[in-house]
């Protein structure tokens, strides 16, 4: 509990306190009202403040409002009935103070739960100076610099293993429990925690860009995107307030009114003012005002706890409406990293063409390329390396030791005017050119991901009508892996805006109300994941162009996540439906019964916070995910 949280719960004791004590002492008149007032300015003077306040600055129809005029509406009739009863007026600020305090431990342990959950936060790094370790800011630790990880410690800086071997924890991370073996070579991301060897890390990124850092801005920013129905929420209350407000002031008036002058009867002001009175305290819209953002910070939050990163309240809603999944290949539905499975055509030595190759794909970051440094073993010296070009879903070109080579597809040999000879092997076939001559082929292949079928399946099981594969690779290596997923659709052959158009085709063939979902690693695809209704990147292994141009990051790249992700969303938003529909049902039921003088104050405040309490219970069922 924070310290405000126990101020308002010894006020909320204090008062109680008295009002008991009081209700046995049988003091009359003045000193009966001044006492009285002891524990109402108690529990109620900042509620009484902020309503002035309000009124001042012309936002006068809120919460605070609606309790101030009822509670010294009460009062008021009280003193001018001269009967004494203080009791009702104290009880409603008492029981809105107790809600209040309720919801704001719920937010606030929600809020922290995530934080939590997401405590990757490193607070320091390790330099080894004269034999020394020195700890300093992870801000400060330029790209390239050999940091140590302790057992023990977080991971507080991307980079490269240089030295030891260990086991990584990146629960914290993924939602995987299970330890990941790391050893010089390996790439390692910030976030996770080294659990058994020392590690040297060679940094290849500063902090900021690190993916902690990324992920912790997504997370503190997620709350702040809105989704359609927190914003109904908001303009419900904007036009519901004021409107009740109306209401009660002709439920105060017009009915004394109409007994005078119609129907020859007295008018019964105080019957009628108590009913006004007690049509505000109920009129609350509380319940709905906290629940709804709540239930979504929890999904979110359950969401993170599992290893999905969701940006904002919007895209939960989006997700849950998914009828369309549509993949990307390469490093999404399979590993990305390919095997060489046979080199075909080429006039020169195996060995010579795949180190060609290798210092080509040098500066790519292409899955692709990072199996043909693999495939050469050695370190690449990038001086002998010059003029440099990817071109996107074609391949790479550029001058080894001077000489022109070309690495890529058919496409990429086409626009070179290389002839080139086809393979019939499956696989992805890597042309390749040296100084304009066509200079044989490299077979390589690349294998699914375990879940990859399953996640298929599990998409299908979650209501999703429709999934497609697009991808750059050729179409024999691309209907072997639909087939073996069991894909719906696929598109091979493409080029990075061919993908942009098909997924905008597929947007335009669906119906309004159902949405489509872009997976993607990010390479090549960035811009579609900004296309779709609603883009997921895998996060471990995407690039940070994914990651920013994502809605949802996968954070261990298990494609069967998605599903995951879509079921966390329908439960969400069931939620709010409930809540929705359960605090608006209540409302309008204890309204009328206000109105017509069967529910006293008393029952109003309890309807209120009951209903919120309930809603609050409700939302934060949203948090738990682990069985979905
Ligand atoms: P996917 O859509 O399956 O993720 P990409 O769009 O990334 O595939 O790439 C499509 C194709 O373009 C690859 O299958 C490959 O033939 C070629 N290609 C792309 N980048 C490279 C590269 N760096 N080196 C060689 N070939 C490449
Ligand atoms: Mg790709």
């Amino acid at each position: 509990m924070s310290r405000k949280q126990k101020k308002m719960l010894i006020r909320i004791l204090t008062a109680a306190v008295m009002l008991i004590v009081l209700s046995v002492i049988p003091v009359k008149g003045l000193a009966r009202f001044v006492l009285y007032m002891i524990p109402y300015l108690v529990i109620g003077y900042d509620i009484l403040w902020k309503a002035v306040n309000g009124v001042k600055n012309r936002q006068v129809f809120d919460e605070s409002f609606l309790m101030a005029v009822a509670t010294v509406g009460a009062v008021a009739l009280a003193v001018y009935e001269k009967s004494g009863d203080y009791t009702e007026a104290i009880a409603v600020m008492l029981f809105y103070q107790i809600g209040e305090l309720f919801q704001s431990y719920a937010v606030g342990k929600s809020r922290r739960n995530i934080s939590e959950l997401m405590d990757i936060r490193p607070d320091y790094a390790n330099i080894e100076k004269d034999g020394k370790l020195e700890r300093v800011d992870p801000d400060e630790v330029g790209i390239g610099t050999v940091i140590i990880v302790q057992p023990g410690e977080k991971v507080p800086i991307d980079g490269v293993i240089v030295e030891g071997t260990s086991t990584l924890n990146t629960s914290a991370l993924t939602g995987e429990s299970l330890p990941r073996d790391a050893k010089a070579g390996d790439e390692i991301i910030s976030g996770c925690i080294n659990m058994t060897g020392l590690l040297k890390v060679r940094t290849t990124k500063e902090f900021g860009e690190s993916t902690v850092s990324k992920i912790l801005d997504l997370v503190e920013n997620a709350s702040s995107r809105k989704s359609r129905s927190e914003e109904f929420i908001s303009k419900f209350a904007r036009i519901y307030t004021p409107a009740v407000c109306y209401g009660a002031l002709a439920l105060a008036f017009l009915p004394p009114v109409v007994r005078m002058a119609a129907l020859g009867l007295s008018p019964d002001w105080e019957t009628w003012i108590y009913r006004a009175l007690t049509f505000l305290v109920i009129s609350c819209p509380c319940a709905l005002v906290i629940s709804i953002p709540l239930s979504f910070f929890a999904g979110i939050g359950g969401a993170s706890k599992a290893g999905i990163l969701v940006k904002g309240s919007n895209y939960l809603e989006t997700l849950s409406r998914t009828k369309t999944v549509v993949f990307d290949k390469t490093g999404t539905l399979t590993q990305g990293v390919f095997e060489v499975n046979g080199i075909h055509h080429s006039p020169m030595e195996n060995e010579k063409l795949i180190e060609y190759a290798a210092l080509v794909e040098s500066a790519s970051s292409h899955p692709i390329s990072r199996s043909l440094q693999r495939a050469y073993g050695k370190p690449v010296d990038r001086s002998r390396v010059q003029d440099i070009r990817e071109i996107s879903g074609k391949g790479v070109t550029g001058k080894v030791d001077g000489v022109e080579i070309a690495a890529g597809n058919d496409k990429l040999m086409d626009s070179l005017g290389i002839p080139y000879i086809g393979c019939h092997s499956a696989g992805t076939i890597i042309h390749m050119a040296v100084n304009g001559t066509y200079a044989g082929h490299i077979v390589i292949s690349d294998a699914v991901k375990p879940h990859a079928r399953e996640a298929v399946q599990a998409l299908k099981a979650a209501g999703v009508e429709k999934t497609v594969m697009l991808t750059g690779d050729g179409q024999k290596a691309a209907d072997q892996v639909a087939r073996e997923l069991g894909i719906d659709q696929v598109y091979s052959g493409l080029l990075p805006a061919g993908k942009v158009e098909k997924v905008e085709e597929l947007l335009q063939s669906q119906s309004p109300a159902s949405k489509l979902a872009f997976v993607g690693d990010g390479i090549n695809d960035a811009p579609v994941l900004g296309r779709a209704d609603i883009g997921i990147a895998m996060g471990a292994m995407g690039s940070d162009a994914a990651i920013e141009a994502a809605d949802v990051v996968l954070m261990d790249d298990d494609p069967l996540q998605v599903a995951k992700a879509i079921r966390i969303s329908r439960k969400c938003l069931r939620i709010v439906y409930q809540n929705i529909i359960f605090a608006i049902g209540v409302k309008g039921i204890c309204l009328i019964l206000g109105a017509l003088g069967i529910a006293s104050m008393w029952l109003a405040i309890f309807a209120d916070v009951g209903v919120m309490i309930l809603a609050v219970l409700n939302a934060i069922r949203a948090l738990f995910v682990k069985n979905l």
